[in-house]
């Protein structure tokens, strides 16, 4: 049953009349992965991305000036990216009412927006509805890791096992043994950037050359070393070292450029989809791509129930087609994998396909922002400067809450990302008063003096917190959309005052003069990290997947991205991501051989 209305066509510029092994739907991390693993294993997969193959190096131009651009990076006038308050004093969908041709999320203010313009969505195409948030989309060919922020960490055992230690929600299906072989083969394959620190709640990469801290951010690890925390030079995924089996790939020149804009690196060190995944999957020969091909539904057979193929409507001509394969893998990310099955509904699968345990949309989580510090090194005011910028990342501070011991007011923990030194476009010029040669000689001579910080703290999965479809709303290609019925609650809003607190006692320990503390929550939404809302789990009344990502209801269908995570943690979730999708792929190609899909 189709929940759209629009005349089925049967050309496309793919062979659709082929049966293909797998149809993968997405081509971010997960999707990327899903085709990597299944083509190198032999099985012939077609890929349907939503948007365009944008030629990156072209659209992001890493080395440009800002002054060789007509509006130095600024996106032209009739473009509005929405603004923190935006977010809480209007309600989605928030590109209503507003004046502008184009509306994009909040990361589209960042400096030199104009470069990311064409990979994140328009809003007005791409509504959706309910209580705030902040949703951050990409559609192009590589999704969001064609600017993704880079900061790589693995999860641990406190993070696959919270319910063990804390008592609270469910552990996952499955430890850290069955997933650390899966993060060495995407550290191995894809490049690493740290330094061992040997920490079990945020275990160690393969890492190839780390980056270099600067002077304040040694002092400020100096300070947290007696405090028994750690800062640790930023886990990029980068390679640093080169990476001999990629082509496409060069190795980290240090240039900075994916750190002064929303992302993207145009020579490809730091990991994108396409050049570290696609390319390579192309070259075997087995893996057809199918670009402006929006998913919309998962076609069953009537009889079995069994997933056949996957319904699309081209972006560009809106017209309709089916593609039929043996196994469908969704990869379209968190919110849009989960919309996708919302919409497959069928007469065996009346709440969507792989929804019997009615959780599919529920059990919603992410990271919560916003609260973090600014201070300076009085040691670096006047100092020569330094190339501080030339690097994909400043730091980590790894979680140091409720690992042995247990907080009065929260459970589970937050990381801090932060960095300092010099920058090409000095952050303090704009806060800076004066005018004339009094003004430039202030500007200079604290820049690379400031040194700041913010948390990412765990949001608990809860299943009151959930996306569901829109009944009326619909997108630009007649497709429902979702809506959101998603709050922080309590235990967030207490780790909240306890990240700011911490932020602060940090940087006092360390001899830094605190100049701001910053105590407000950010929007749902604002981290970038939504997951949950299909969870893993053993028992299929309160799970959607198996501990392969593999639907419980339809044996034929799986779902390889961040939907799938039982719990939030508070590390960043990419690498996680592509190692489960690594190891669930490795077992669908297996039971795929065997006969048993
Ligand atoms: C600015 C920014 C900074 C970030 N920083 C970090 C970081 O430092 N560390 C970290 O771990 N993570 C970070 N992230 C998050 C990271 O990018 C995501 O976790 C990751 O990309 C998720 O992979 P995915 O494959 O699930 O989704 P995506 O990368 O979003 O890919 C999904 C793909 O599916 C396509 N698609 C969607 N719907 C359909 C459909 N109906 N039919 C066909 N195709 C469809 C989309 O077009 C897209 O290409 C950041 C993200 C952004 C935007
Ligand atoms: S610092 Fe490295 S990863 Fe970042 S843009 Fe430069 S080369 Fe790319």
């Amino acid at each position: 049953m189709s929940l759209i209305q629009i005349k089925r066509q049967r050309k496309s510029d793919v062979n659709l009349k082929q049966v293909y092994d797998a149809i993968v739907v997405g081509s971010g991390a997960a999707g990327g992965m899903a085709a990597h693993v299944l083509t190198s294993k032999g099985m012939k997969v077609l890929l349907l991305e939503a948007g365009k193959k944008l030629d990156l190096d072209k659209e992001l131009k890493s080395t440009e000036w800002p002054y060789e651009h007509r509006r130095r990076g600024e996106m032209p006038p009739d473009a509005h990216a929405l603004i923190p308050n935006e977010y809480t004093i209007r309600q989605p969908p928030y590109a209503k009412g507003l004046p502008h041709k184009h509306v994009y999320s909040y990361v589209q203010s960042w400096g030199g927006s104009d470069y990311s313009k064409n990979i994140v969505v328009d809003e007005r195409d791409h509504p959706y509805t309910g209580t705030n948030y902040a949703w951050v989309r990409a559609r192009v060919l590589g999704g969001k890791t064609t600017i993704w922020g880079r900061l790589a960490l693995r999860l641990s055992d406190l993070d696959f096992k919270a319910k063990t230690h804390d008592g609270y929600g469910e552990d996952w299906p499955i430890s850290y043994a069955d997933l650390a072989p899966y993060y060495d083969k995407v550290d191995l394959y894809l490049g690493i950037s740290g330094q061992k620190e040997n920490l079990p709640h945020l275990p160690d990469s393969i890492f190839q050359r780390p980056t270099k801290l600067n002077f304040a951010e040694v002092k400020l690890r100096q300070g947290l070393k007696k405090m028994n925390r750690v800062l640790t030079p930023y886990r990029a995924g980068v390679t640093t070292d080169g990476l001999k089996h990629n082509k496409y790939r060069n190795r980290c020149y240090g240039r900075g450029a994916c750190n002064r804009r929303a992302g993207g690196c145009d020579i490809h060190a730091a990991f994108d989809s396409p050049t570290g995944l696609i390319y390579p999957a192309m070259d075997t020969g087995n893996l057809t791509l199918r670009t402006n091909a929006i998913a919309y539904e998962v076609t069953v057979d009537k009889n079995t129930g069994k997933a056949t193929g996957v319904a699309f409507v081209d972006a560009e001509t809106k017209k309709t087609y089916e593609a039929k394969a043996k196994v469908v893998v969704l990869a379209a990310s968190t919110l849009e994998s989960t919309r996708l099955m919302l919409l497959s509904k069928s007469a065996l699968h009346p709440n969507g396909i792989g929804n019997s345990s009615a959780h599919v949309g529920h059990n919603f989580c992410e990271h919560i922002m916003g609260p973090g510090v600014a201070g300076l090194v009085k040691d670096l005011v006047g100092k020569p400067h330094t190339l501080d910028d030339g690097r994909p990342g400043g730091f980590y501070v790894a979680r140091f809450r409720n690992l042995t011991d247990r907080h009065a007011d929260f459970i589970r923990g937050y990381g801090f990302e932060g960095g300092s030194g010099t920058t090409m476009f000095p952050g303090n010029a704009m806060g800076t008063t004066g005018f004339g040669a009094n003004y430039k000689k202030q500007v200079r001579d604290y820049a690379g003096a400031f040194i700041s910080m913010g948390a990412f703290g765990e949001v608990l999965p809860r299943y009151e917190n959930y996306v569901d479809i829109d009944p009326e709303m619909k997108d630009a290609w007649g497709i429902p959309v979702l809506r959101f019925h998603y709050k922080f609650g309590d235990n967030e809003k207490k780790m909240a005052k306890d990240m700011a607190d911490t932020a602060r006692e940090m940087f006092e320990a360390a001899g830094i003069e605190v100049v701001g503390v910053e105590r407000e929550i950010l929007t749902e939404g604002w981290s970038i990290h939504e997951l949950g809302t299909a969870r893993m789990g053993m028992d299929k009344k309160t799970a959607v997947l198996n501990q392969f990502q593999q639907s419980h209801d339809v044996k034929n269908l799986f779902v390889v991205d961040g939907s799938s995570h039982v719990s939030a943690s508070c590390q960043n979730p990419t690498w996680t991501i592509m190692a489960l999708a690594w190891r669930s792929c490795d077992y669908l190609a297996d039971q795929f051989k065997k006969g048993n899909l």
